[in-house]
């Protein structure tokens, strides 16, 4: 039995505990997680339908067939052909399902055009069946989210090294893409390259700014490795920084570490989210800190559990997030510090490990 068959019978029995009689997965994560395949996100109908009760066939555009690797003991594959109705094929293979579980990232079309050809079906998220799966990473997701946490460890460290002054933002942010694919990461997701107060717009594009001395610079970034995604943030210092910005990185360093420390089994995800920022609103920067503490990570870069007020989810093993505070000064600095942690019966595991110092650079 392959893993992604017993990925799918725990599909099913959740299915069966929340009542849903088929799933309907498109674009997103939830479909190369129960099938090893990834739709691409085009205006073509992929459809994967599992029915609770009955066999699953992955719906394909004929020219994407190829693409698809087989796996007769979970699905069959069905082609359709460019004068075909994808979405009468899809309804056809529901036969008399009442409820079905579609994937947020579907196209809003395809829900559109199903609920019209299946007005009898109530449709509902599919993260109802596939949530509680993803959540919680097996021993191989964990191992494959370190290894890509390593990878970048390994560029934010090569990092302290380079020169910054009299590049622009747009050049590091390159580079950063090229070190992320030549470390074995099939895809980079995102590199933020911010200095001085474009710090302060945590999510910055990056720009043709030069770096100058003096600037005390972010970078975040992250990208896919063997499916899974890494996402790291260290800060750099142009020469020496001011003792304001010292200040208020040694406050940053405590509140990512007091999160970390209560990233333990049992604890909400609230109160971790608490634990990071009571340090900075004790500090007096709490109205700098604009964000929540963290994010799930796994196949998605951003996914549950996420680390924020009112999520009253306890932690269990398994669950993989970042804990990242950050303390944004319009228009003067900005500062995060990001590291994935996993939860385990023995406490938090950071899978990132490079220095967490304001590295000084040249
Ligand atoms: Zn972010
Ligand atoms: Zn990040
Ligand atoms: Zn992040």
């Amino acid at each position: 039995v392959s893993g992604y068959a017993t990925r799918l019978a725990r599909a099913r029995e959740r299915m069966g505990v929340v009542g849903i009689d088929v799933l309907l997965l498109s674009t997103g994560a939830d479909l190369p997680y129960l099938t090893g395949y990834e739709a691409m996100p085009l205006e073509r109908l992929t459809m994967f339908v599992l029915p609770r009760d009955g066999d699953a066939v992955l719906v394909v555009p004929r020219l994407e067939a190829p693409r698809v690797v087989e796996q007769p003991d979970v699905f069959s594959v069905l082609a359709w052909d460019e004068t075909d109705d994808p979405v009468a094929v899809v309804a056809k293979l529901m036969a008399d399902a009442r409820t079905a579980g579609i994937g947020d990232h579907t196209w809003a079309r395809f829900l559109v055009e199903l609920q019209d050809a299946l007005p009898d079906v109530q449709f509902r998220r599919a993260v109802e069946v596939t949530g509680a799966l993803r959540v919680v990473k097996d021993a191989d997701e964990v191992a494959a989210l370190r290894a890509a946490a390593r990878a970048v460890d390994d560029i934010a460290v090569s990092m302290r090294t380079e020169r910054f002054a009299g590049r622009r933002e747009i050049d590091v942010h390159r580079h950063l893409v090229e070190c992320m694919l030549e470390a074995g990461h099939e895809r980079a997701n995102f590199a933020i390259v911010a200095a001085g107060a474009n710090a302060a717009s945590p999510h910055h594009d990056p720009s043709d700014r030069v770096i100058e001395p003096g600037d005390v610079v972010l970078l975040d970034f992250g990208g896919t490795m063997r499916g899974y995604c890494s996402d790291i943030t260290r800060m750099y210092a142009v020469g020496e920084p001011t003792a304001e910005v010292r200040d208020a990185y040694a406050v940053l360093v405590d509140a990512q570490q007091q999160g970390v420390s209560a990233a333990i089994v049992g604890t909400s995800c609230s109160d971790v989210d608490a634990a990071a920022r009571r340090v900075i609103t004790d500090a007096g920067y709490g109205d700098y800190f604009v964000h929540r503490t963290g994010h799930g990570i796994g196949t998605e870069a951003h996914e549950d559990p996420y680390v924020v007020a009112g999520n009253t989810t306890p932690l269990v093993p398994g669950h993989a997030f970042s804990v990242e505070p950050g303390i944004y000064v319009p228009n003067r600095f900005g500062m995060r510090l990001e590291d994935i942690v996993v939860a385990t019966p023995d406490g938090p595991e950071r899978l990132n490990d490079a220095p967490r110092d304001l590295a000084i650079v040249d």
